[in-house]
């Protein structure tokens, strides 16, 4: 069936066929608990299906099933690895119209963009199959008094709590890079998106990982993600989500001096200087704080906008904005839905605080529903213009289609107000000086930079924050280092 089909299918009856509704232990579904939670369409705010809600004892078998898996899959040879994490990627194409129609209905995102992720979750793990035979140690120079090289070893169980914004490109990211390096997985979706992970652990079975290597358990965040972070067995806690959470996460897991990866989002700014193109800023800036409905850590959420081109780039942009149609994500709409009631609100009170400021707002600012069936957790497309550095709307991360703007004339301004914040992601820069680009590329206090363009870059690149953006880096060959650890060893060549 294609992804039209199943849709189709959903949209008549409101149901998604054969959904795992229980953990992913040792190779198989679990018997499903006593404890439910309902799983809830963003796009129409119906509940679709229910799943498991965990216990201490789930939580307890993955990782003990994950510890077993773990010290035979270190002995299997870097090329069997490499194949078997060639057959995921081939295994999760086959199976991309149910996984993104899947994800669309359980997160709110449209189908173009579930698609998207599915297609990068499979790139992530070819990238690391590539990978997995590569992890060489290097050899030292001691002198002729010794032969000196280092190892590179799995760290053992892994552990991986997901957000809901990204369910399906968040668990490949954690989980390929994982396994290319010879570890285990236990893996935590979000409440509010349970189920993709759940397939993706049964298909990566099905492409030959052996059992219990990955294993998924569902449930509260505070309860089995908490009972995870907080297990000695875990050697490598890959955490995303919020600072707050983060902050929890990283004093659970401090008793066990156990490592960690923490991607915790951002207020990430898009500068643009008076010699850029209005248009193509106007683009860049569209595309950096709508697309995922702004529910991307990485969203270009404040556009810094040089005084002589702010009323350019801001007609365009107001013009384009308005004419978003948000709707379910199946029926190929311009934006999706919000994930969450909860989450809704939270961006409904950040932008009236704003508004109750006396916020100039040019467009947007308010919740909405899908038109054709006045359904659905959606809020408009929002441009709120000429804020102080100092402003809510500025400081704090919104986490949806809200977009602020702050002006600038000089340089140095420029990237004051961009460094402003307690946040430290990803920025970008757009200008026709070279010169002028590396300075302000060289002066950001983040992870990435991009010139003349926003999104620019891949899974090749490795991707991550600085200050409370978080630390450690994803993606890329970096994003094999939290999953190794390096042994020294060193031979005397005395006769
Ligand atoms: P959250 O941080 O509470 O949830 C993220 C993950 O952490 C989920 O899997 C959740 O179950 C788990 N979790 C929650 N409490 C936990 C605990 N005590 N111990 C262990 N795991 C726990 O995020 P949220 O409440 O779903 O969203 C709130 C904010 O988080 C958003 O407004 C946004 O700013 C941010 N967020 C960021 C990202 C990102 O990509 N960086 C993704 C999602 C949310």
């Amino acid at each position: 069936m294609t992804a039209q089909d199943i849709a189709q299918g959903y949209l008549t009856s409101g149901k998604l066929d054969n959904l795992p509704d229980s953990h992913f232990i040792n190779g198989r579904v679990t018997p499903p608990s006593n404890r439910k939670m309902e799983s809830f369409d963003p796009g129409r705010a119906e509940a679709f299906a229910e799943f498991s809600l965990g216990d201490d004892g789930d939580m307890d078998r993955a990782i003990a099933t994950a510890e077993k898996a773990a010290a035979s899959w270190r002995l299997v040879s870097p090329g069997a690895r490499c194949t078997i994490l060639n057959n995921v990627a081939r295994v999760f194409r086959e199976n991309a119209d149910r996984l993104s129609v899947v994800e669309v209905v359980d997160s709110g995102k449209t189908l173009a963009e579930a698609e998207g992720d599915i297609e990068s979750s499979a790139r992530l793990f070819e990238y690391y199959a590539g990978a997995a035979d590569k992890l060489d140690g290097r050899s030292v120079n001691l002198g002729t008094a010794y032969t000196a090289f280092t190892l590179r070893e799995p760290v053992g169980v892994t552990g991986h709590i997901i957000p809901w914004n990204y369910p399906t490109s968040t668990f490949a990211r954690g989980v390929a890079p994982a396994l290319a390096a010879g570890c285990s997985v236990v893996a935590k979706p979000a409440e509010t998106t349970p189920f993709t992970a759940l397939i993706m652990a049964e298909l990566l079975c099905e492409a030959g990982v052996p059992e219990g290597l990955v294993n998924v358990v569902t449930g509260l965040g505070s309860d089995v993600g908490a009972q995870m972070a907080r297990d000695p067995r875990i050697k490598q806690l890959t955490f995303t989500g919020s600072v707050s959470t983060g902050i929890n996460v990283a004093q659970m897991a401090a008793p066990n001096v156990t490592r960690l990866t923490l991607e915790l989002g951002g207020k990430s700014p898009l500068i643009a200087f008076d010699d850029a193109d209005p248009e193509k800023v106007a683009d860049g800036a569209y595309w950096a704080i709508f697309s995922n409905s702004g529910q991307i850590c990485s969203a270009g959420s404040r556009l810094i906008l040089h005084k002589a081109i702010r009323d350019d780039v801001l007609a365009i942009l107001t013009e384009r904005a308005n004419s978003i149609r948000p709707a379910h994500g199946l029926t190929a709409p311009d934006m999706g839905a919000i994930n969450s009631e909860l989450h809704l609100a939270r961006i409904k009170a950040h932008v009236d605080a704003a508004k109750s400021r006396g916020a100039n707002l040019l467009t947007g600012g308010d919740v909405t529903v899908d038109t054709e069936t006045g359904k659905g957790w959606f809020f408009q497309p929002t441009v709120i213009a000429d804020l102080a550095a100092n402003d809510p709307a500025v400081q704090d991360e919104i986490f949806g289609p809200v977009l602020s703007i702050q002006n600038f004339e000089s340089e140095d301004e420029a990237i004051q107000l961009a460094n402003g914040t307690e946040f430290g992601l990803i920025a970008s820069v757009y200008t026709q000086d070279v010169g002028r680009a590396m300075r302000v590329a060289s002066a950001m206090d983040c992870g990435q930079v991009s010139v003349n363009d926003y999104w620019a870059g891949g899974l090749e690149l490795p991707f991550g924050g600085n200050k409370k953006s978080g630390y450690g880096r994803e993606k890329g060959l970096e994003g094999l280092d939290a999953y190794t650890k390096v042994k020294s060893i060193t031979i005397s060549n005395a006769s």
